[in-house]
């Protein structure tokens, strides 16, 4: 039996099934059988798979009445490794790891056209960043630091102090090896906190 392969496209289509060089969605699902048809709104071909959706059981035999977009499987390709990426890298910048996918790719003209650009994509991936982070806390009180969020990305700690409560809560970022700098220098320049 065919194996599902399913390829993760932009924001509002969802994943999509990938079979013979064309793109399925999801139609219907039942106890029994998940139904995908073409992602071509005219075309009737349809695809028929198992309730865990990874196998193929059949198709519905009706030819695409158009030719396939190998294109956009490419530009589907990139969404879907961007993402993982983003995934897999919750400490790496989005910007660079939009530049870091982009390079290793090694896709045509045509698929680099319809590639968005960092601004068009910029509010989906951080959308992915989001949903591996911790929510934003409403109040100092909810605010708390530990583990990797207290650490520079090669383990040493950062948050040197985190005292008082409420408003009065100060919190000093910082490492050991920039305060020995700090220790070192013979001149301080001052200036008034940021409020
Ligand atoms: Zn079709």
């Amino acid at each position: 039996m065919e194996q599902a392969v399913f390829l993760q496209g932009r924001a509002k289509d969802g994943k999509c099934l990938l079979r013979d060089g064309y793109l399925f969605r999801i139609g219907k699902r039942t106890p029994k059988k998940s139904y995908y048809t073409c992602l071509v709104s005219k075309c009737s071909s349809t695809v028929c798979l198992d309730p865990d959706e990874k196998m193929v059981l059949s198709s519905n035999g009706i030819e695409h009445n158009h030719a396939a977009n190998p294109a956009e499987i490419e530009v589907r390709k990139f969404h879907q490794k961007l993402r993982q990426n983003i995934l897999d890298q919750p400490n790496t910048a989005i910007p660079q790891l939009y530049k870091e996918t982009l390079s290793s790719i090694h896709a045509s003209s045509e698929v680099l056209s319809q590639i968005p650009t960092f601004s068009g994509i910029k509010n989906y991936m951080y959308k992915v960043r989001a949903s591996v982070r911790p929510p934003l806390p409403k109040t100092m009180e909810e605010l708390q630091l530990d583990g990797i969020w207290s650490k520079t990305t090669d383990g040493s700690d950062f948050l040197m102090v985190d005292e008082g409560i409420g408003d009065n809560r100060i919190m000093i970022f910082c490492t050991l090896e920039n305060l020995k700098l700090l220790c070192s220098g013979k001149n301080y320049l001052w200036m008034e906190p940021l409020r």
